[in-house]
């Protein structure tokens, strides 16, 4: 029904909607809501939200140290004299990140690989920032990895990668404690579980 509404929307309308459709997580039910929202509101406002997203295409880009989004060569954490720099939180994406950071549990640093092993996709350890890592244990303030990709069948097969390749630099390696939805994502854990499952996490 709801479609054949935005049929008779006027063009320059019906070119927003779409391109709000096209979102992740938006249906066209936010996505009408979100155009009428921005039909209603000051031009200033309008504006606020198109010069950020112009902002961050044009200004982000990775850190040269971990991987993580960045506005200078280090990102916020990376740069942090408050970090523990000596414990590294390896995650598969930039994503994972902040869902770790609200537990307040990890004070850590952290290494992103910008994927996940799957062969399936012919996702091989050459396209992952595992080369970067390994130089990063070389510095002898490294004590821990903690390996957190995610708990499904890629982040099982990437940490046990990395565990074969690590332990025999001497550094400690961990893996997050069981407890969270087996074949589902950090990115959607609860900060609780979340937190249970770094500060119980195991030996490899
Ligand atoms: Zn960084």
């Amino acid at each position: 029904l709801l479609k054949v509404c935005t049929m008779y929307a006027a063009p320059a309308i019906q070119k927003l909607l779409d391109e709000f459709e096209r979102l992740p997580g938006i249906g066209p039910k936010s996505a009408q809501r979100i155009v009428y929202w921005i039909l209603n509101t000051e031009r200033s406002d309008a504006l606020r939200l198109s010069d950020a997203i112009v902002e961050v295409k044009d200004t982000v880009h990775f850190c040269t140290q971990c991987f993580n989004y960045a506005q200078d060569d280090l990102c916020e954490i990376c740069a942090s004299p408050k970090r523990d720099h000596s414990l590294i939180c390896v995650v598969s994406e930039p994503r994972d990140i902040p869902p770790i950071e609200r537990t307040g549990t990890f004070h850590g640093i952290y290494h992103v690989l910008g994927g996940a092993l799957s062969p399936l996709e012919g996702i091989g350890p050459e396209s992952l920032h595992i080369t970067e890592l390994l130089s990063r244990l070389n510095s002898p303030e490294i004590q821990e990895v903690i390996l957190a990709t995610n708990p499904n069948v890629e982040g099982e097969t990437t940490a046990s990668y990395l565990s074969r390749l690590i332990k025999p630099t001497g550094v400690k390696v961990t893996r997050l404690a069981s407890g969270l939805p087996v074949g589902g994502d950090l990115e959607f854990a609860d900060e609780i579980t979340l937190g249970r499952a770094i500060e119980s996490r195991r030996e490899l």
